[in-house]
């Protein structure tokens, strides 16, 4: 008898404790302005979160964890093109993709360890690098929780046009399965020069053809640096997503629409963050005075093709700032760009960095969206991004896979030294 019921007291006692670990597993958020990530607004509800993931959306969950009531909540962003390894050396100077010249590898690294935490703080939660061998590792510390970062996909190794890696098709698919096995998540193709040399096409259509064909073959999608003739001819061979697309005709752009390619263009940051940091790259590389006078003018041309690109039916455009040294912790400004320079109504330009984002990275079923079963990244900003773009610049609260990584939100009424950036 007694066995028995000391029995049934410690089963009692073992439910008891199972309950309240189940209840201290729940974080809800309370939140009156939501933007979903896929254009819908909801107000006044919270977003309950179960082992990393929302599990609900329900205006009656308790007790609230964090109050974001008076910020907007916003799924965290995504941004498809960035080279997370580029920093400026201890002299300041370009030491871009990996270790640089003369440089000791610990910079290297914590200069990168830097540009992932900078970004996570920027409110980007997952980003698109494109690429460097160095990704690798930064992707793998990540995702381990050693140090705090953005969820990376990284391309590895790009296959240059004209680069040295770059032969007969046959050569250009054995590129492609070594950059597979080298841990690769996508491939990024250079079919053009770049815009400071003129942006001339740099791969046949049989060696495009090849790279992307083999690319699907071994399940990774491909991002093709493209102007001018090249953004066609990565359409016909089948690529998944063009980025910049400048110089091209504007009638690719339905083209684009109706084969379900992807279109990443820049609105600015890249450009002005090359302008603000001039002395830092110039005479390294393609960056001269004659490629930066290429930058400046092709510039303005830019902001015609992107709005063109935003007036095109059924063309998905998707949110990538080109991030290079200097720009990291600034990616936002893009949002800034698009819309008041490029006239993108201000929830596409969100979309563009969420859901459609998401699905050019055929993850909408895990980020990009505040909805039930969807990782919790979640971020919150001070102001509406829907009636001032600048409101970006001022993110609050930085959730990934549940957990935190910036909070200064204060019970909803944000602090001026808190949010400035
Ligand atoms: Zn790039």
């Amino acid at each position: 008898m007694r066995t028995a019921r000391r029995a049934a007291l410690i089963l009692c006692a073992l439910s008891l404790a199972g309950a309240a670990s189940a209840q201290e597993k729940a974080i809800v958020i309370a939140a009156s302005t939501i933007i979903d990530g896929h254009g819908h607004l909801l107000h006044n509800t919270r977003i309950v979160i179960e082992n990393s993931k929302i599990i609900r959306i329900d205006p009656k969950a308790g007790p609230v964890t964090y109050d974001l009531r008076g910020l907007t909540v916003l799924p965290g962003w995504i941004d498809c093109h960035e080279h997370i390894s580029w920093h400026f050396g201890e002299d300041g100077r370009l030491a871009g993709d990996g270790i640089g010249k003369n440089e000791v590898p610990e910079h290297a690294f914590l200069a990168m360890a830097a540009n992932a935490w900078a970004t996570l703080r920027a409110g980007f939660t997952t980003i698109q690098s494109v690429g460097s061998p160095a990704d690798v590792g930064l992707r793998e510390a990540i995702a381990h929780g050693e140090i705090p970062g953005p969820r990376i996909l990284t391309a590895v190794r790009p296959l240059e046009g004209r680069g040295p890696q770059t032969g007969t098709p046959e050569e250009i698919r054995k590129f492609v399965d070594r950059d597979k096995a080298m841990g690769a998540d996508l491939m990024k193709i250079f079919a053009s020069a770049s815009i400071r040399q003129g942006g001339t096409p740099t791969l046949s259509q049989g060696q495009l053809n090849a790279a992307c064909d083999e690319a699907r073959k071994d399940g990774l999608r491909t991002l093709v640096h493209a102007y001018g003739v090249a953004v066609k001819e990565a359409v016909d061979a089948g690529c998944t997503e063009v980025e910049h697309g400048m110089l091209m005709p504007l009638s690719d752009l339905q083209l684009m629409a109706e084969q379900h390619v992807f279109f990443d263009p820049q609105a600015g940051l890249v450009f002005q963050n090359y302008f603000d940091h001039e002395k830092n790259y110039l005479g390294i590389g393609g960056y001269t005075p004659e490629g930066f006078a290429a930058m400046h003018k092709v510039w303005p041309s830019d902001d015609q093709m992107f709005n063109a690109a935003v007036h095109t039916k059924g063309l998905v455009i998707v949110f990538g700032t080109d991030a290079v040294a200097g720009a990291f912790g600034y990616q936002a400004e893009e949002f800034i760009y698009r819309v008041q320079k490029a006239g993108m109504p201000a929830m596409e330009a969100l979309e563009s960095a969420n859901y459609y984002a998401a699905e050019s990275m055929n993850l909408q079923n895990e980020i990009g969206s505040i909805a039930p079963g969807l990782q919790a990244d979640i971020i919150a900003l001070a102001g509406d991004p829907l009636t001032d773009i600048t409101a970006v610049r001022r993110i609050s609260f930085v959730m990934k896979d549940g957990v935190v990584y910036k909070n200064v939100a204060r019970n909803a009424i944000p602090h001026r030294a808190d949010v400035t950036p």
